[in-house]
C-alpha cells in the first residue's frame, strides 16, 4: 500500500521543524521535503540542507519549466516544492513529508487524492508572538509579517485532516507521533479493492 503525502502547515513560529526534527529521530523511511525558496539564508541556514536557496529570476524560470509540484509567494518571498524529489520518495514508498503554506496545501490538496494533512499551531497569538521573538531568527518588521499572515492561515484550519496545538512540546510531539504512526494505515486511493479481496480469499 502506499504510504500518504504527509502536508505540515502552521504559522511560522508553531513549532513545526521542532516537531520534525524530534520525529525523525523515531521513524525511518522517510523523506522531507526541501523546499527551494528566494529568501534569504538564516544564521546556521545550509544550501541543500534547510532549503535550496535561489534567486528570483531562477524561481520563475523553474515555475516556466514546471519543476515545481505547487509553489507560493509567502510573507514576501517565493517557495516551491519540486517534484523531481517528490516522485523518486513516493516511488521509493517512503513517508514523505511536506512542510508548506496553506496556499501550497489547497494546490497540492486539488490535485492529489493520497494526502494526510496536519495544521499545527500554538493556542493564541500572543504564544506565537513570544516564539518569534525568542527564536532571535527574524527582524520586528518580518515578525509583524509573520504575525500578520499568522491571523489569515489559522482561517484555513478547516481544510486539514488533523490540528495539534503546540503549547506543551511533550504533548503535541506525542499526538504528532500518533498521525505519523498511523499514516501507513491509510487506505490509499490507489488501492484496487477487487484485486487485495481475490488475493486475501485465497
Ligand atoms: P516553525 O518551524 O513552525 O516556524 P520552530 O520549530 O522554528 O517553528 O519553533 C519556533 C520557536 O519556538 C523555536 O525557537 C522553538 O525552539 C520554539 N518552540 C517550539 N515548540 C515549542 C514549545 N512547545 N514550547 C516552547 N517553545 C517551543
Ligand atoms: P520560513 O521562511 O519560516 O522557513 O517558512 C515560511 C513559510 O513558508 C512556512 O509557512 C513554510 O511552511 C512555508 N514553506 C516552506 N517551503 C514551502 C514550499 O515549498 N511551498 C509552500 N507553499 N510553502 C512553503
Amino acid at each position: 500500500m502506499n504510504n500518504p503525502l504527509v502536508i505540515l502547515s502552521g504559522p511560522s513560529g508553531a513549532g513545526k521543524s521542532t516537531l520534525c526534527k524530534k520525529i525523525f529521530e523515531k521513524i525511518d523511511n522517510y523523506y522531507f521535503s526541501i523546499s527551494t525558496t528566494t529568501r534569504l539564508p538564516r544564521d546556521g541556514e545550509e544550501d541543500g540542507k534547510d532549503y535550496y536557496f535561489t534567486t528570483k529570476e531562477k524561481f520563475k524560470q523553474s515555475i516556466k519549466d514546471e519543476e515545481f509540484l505547487e509553489w507560493a509567494e509567502v510573507h514576501g518571498n517565493y517557495y516551491g516544492t519540486s517534484k523531481i524529489h517528490i516522485n523518486k520518495s513516493l516511488k521509493k514508498n517512503q513517508l514523505t513529508i511536506l512542510d508548506i503554506d496553506v496556499q501550497g496545501q489547497e494546490n497540492i490538496k486539488r490535485n492529489t487524492k493520497n494526502i494526510v494533512s496536519i495544521f499545527i499551531s500554538t493556542s493564541n497569538l500572543s504564544t506565537l508572538r513570544n516564539r518569534l521573538t525568542s527564536r532571535k531568527t527574524d527582524t520586528k518588521e518580518q515578525i509583524d509579517k509573520r504575525l500578520n499572515n499568522a491571523t489569515s492561515e489559522i482561517e484555513k484550519i478547516g481544510n486539514y485532516d488533523f490540528f495539534i496545538i503546540n503549547d506543551d512540546l511533550d504533548v503535541a510531539f506525542e499526538e504528532f507521533y500518533h498521525i505519523i504512526k498511523s499514516c501507513k494505515n491509510t487506505i490509499s486511493p490507489d488501492l484496487d479493492i477487487k484485486v487485495f479481496a481475490d488475493n486475501w480469499k485465497k
